[in-house]
């Protein structure tokens, strides 16, 4: 899985792989806000939160299983959010090798495993997010994790995520949000997805 390590004891603030306007379906008003000012404050809040817990120098899957209140919110929200800005980009919009497979057993066809996750976003109570993970005993699973939350606390492999909470996209679509859910498949790269298997 996607796991990130300390540097010195500290975890940095990750570099879009893209430019902050490139997206089209999220604006770069919406990035400038997300990235530049809730994930910075999610690391910086880490940072300053790690000294002193037993945690210093673990990598972050460890931190996020093994922490409650402050610590695990801004633990888990950097991972979430890593994953995230991390999946997106310009090419393989369509699921490919392995995971391609997985879709094709575990859901029928890449169309059902869409409808499955967008509903699944588009009811998530409150804020949180939707994730595609792979299961102990090699199946893809849809999840939604309230808050902070990430399937790696249950034992899964967390591949996929859309973030739900409000801030991700109230400026472009408002209350839309399976508008939102919808038009994030346009910027989805799957091999990224598949190196996280
Ligand atoms: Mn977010």
């Amino acid at each position: 899985m996607r796991d990130i390590f300390p540097v010195n004891g500290l975890f940095e603030m990750m570099q879009l792989p893209y430019g902050a306007d490139d997206l089209g379906v999220i604006s770069g008003n919406t990035l400038g806000f997300h990235h530049g000012k809730h994930l910075k404050a999610y690391v910086d809040n880490l940072n300053k939160l790690l000294p002193g817990s037993g945690l210093e120098n673990k990598p972050l899957s460890e931190v996020i299983c093994n922490s409650k209140g402050g610590l695990f919110n801004n633990a888990g929200q950097v991972l979430n959010h890593v994953m995230y800005f991390e999946q997106f980009g310009h090419q393989n919009h369509e699921p490919v090798g392995r995971v391609a497979e997985m879709i094709a057993k575990d859901f029928g066809s890449f169309d059902n495993f869409k409808k499955e996750f967008e509903q699944k976003g588009a009811t998530l109570f409150g804020s949180g997010w939707v994730w595609l993970s792979a299961n102990a005993e090699g199946h893809l699973v849809i999840t939604q994790e309230g808050n902070a939350n990430n399937p790696v606390m249950n034992g899964l492999v967390p591949l996929l995520t859309f973030d739900v909470w409000e801030h991700a996209y109230y400026l472009d679509y408002q209350n839309r949000r399976a508008d939102y859910l919808s038009a994030l498949w346009q910027i989805v790269d799957w091999k990224v997805v598949e190196s996280r298997l």
